[in-house]
């Protein structure tokens, strides 16, 4: 899958952003993903990706978001538009059905004293009107924060019973709050928390990148299994694509470099384009611990040894 980042603007400022970095350098920049160049990529692929993701910056900010969906739309694309929802819905959207089929909403949250009112009135607008076609994201931060109000809001609004979890990773070389590696087995626990709450209200968690097979031990393992989590060890992200159509491994690694999406004539070459680029600066190899290397689940390939970002965190 290909992101799309279509914006730097955002308000909302959560301090585990990987695009922290960047939207701090060109805050004041109205660059932006262009329609033109959108429509030049999809017609250099072929309209070949299956489905894309739509982010920022705060994609509610990006001033043409209506006519991008539109034309993924036209090109039997869906959209998977990764939001905080804040902001008000923009024009164009909110007059799209309810139930509409070929976008979707990721919709990042937080506790409710980390929104104004007036964000926390248009979340709520947001949800009542598109939640039939909205899933929630929670990034482990806080390992101390009560998650019941994810379970909550799913139940009040009526959202997609599956929650995205992440796991809060540093930029490459740091610039945002992340949890540290020798914090990894308390923040599997924290997740086993989570998990047992969401499944007593029929929700699961499912994981995102970054997390690692040892933060869990066999009967944690096989719980979180049990429980409908979708055990998920991996290091490989959705290609990122922004404006001027530059493209990066994942928003971490953003500062390894870039290649331009016209390099590729496919989606395979262009992901090894970005691998060779990543490995120039930090090498072929995977796993962030020493016992990484002789480890059964990276020999199994059952764990890609957690985020490839800690590599540049001493
Ligand atoms: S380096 Fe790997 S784990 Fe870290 S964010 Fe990128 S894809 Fe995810
Ligand atoms: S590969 Fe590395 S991170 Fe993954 S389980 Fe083994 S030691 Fe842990």
């Amino acid at each position: 899958m290909a992101n799309l980042y279509l914006t730097h603007h955002c308000n909302r400022g959560c301090p585990f952003c990987f695009a922290r970095k960047v939207l701090a350098k060109r805050k004041d920049s109205n660059e932006i993903l262009t329609v033109e160049e959108i429509t030049k990529l999809l017609d250099h692929y072929h309209n070949s990706f299956g489905a894309i993701g739509l982010l920022g910056g705060e994609p509610f900010l990006y001033p043409h978001l209506a006519e991008v969906v539109n034309l993924l739309h036209e090109r039997h694309i869906i959209c998977k538009i990764f939001t905080s929802a804040t902001n008000p819905l923009p024009k164009g959207i909110e007059e799209l059905p309810a139930s509409v089929e070929y976008m979707n909403f990721v919709v990042n949250v937080g506790e409710r004293k980390t929104y104004n009112d007036e964000q926390f009135r248009n979340l709520e607008h947001f949800f009542e009107k598109f939640h039939q076609v909205s899933a929630l994201s929670f990034t482990i931060f806080d390992l101390n924060a009560d998650p019941t109000f994810l379970f909550d809001m799913i139940d009040k609004y009526g959202l997609n019973r599956a929650i995205r979890t992440g796991i809060a990773l540093p930029i490459y070389q740091g610039g945002n709050s992340y949890i540290m590696p020798d914090e990894y087995k308390k923040a599997g626990e924290y997740f086993i928390k989570c998990v047992d709450q969401a499944a007593a209200r029929q929700i699961t968690m499912n994981m995102d990148c970054g997390f690692q097979a040892c933060m869990f031990d066999d009967a944690q393992r096989g719980h979180l299994l049990r429980n409908g989590t979708r055990l998920e060890f991996s290091c490989g992200a959705a290609i990122d694509i922004g404006p001027g159509l530059q493209t990066w491994n994942c928003f971490p690694l953003f500062q390894l470099g870039y290649v331009n999406a016209m390099d590729a004539d496919n989606e395979q070459d262009l992901t090894k384009l970005l691998q060779e680029q990543v490995a120039k600066e930090i090498g072929n190899e995977f796993g962030v611990r020493p016992e990484c290397k002789t480890c059964e689940f990276m020999l199994h390939h059952q764990c890609q040894g957690g985020c490839r970002s800690f590599k540049s965190i001493k």
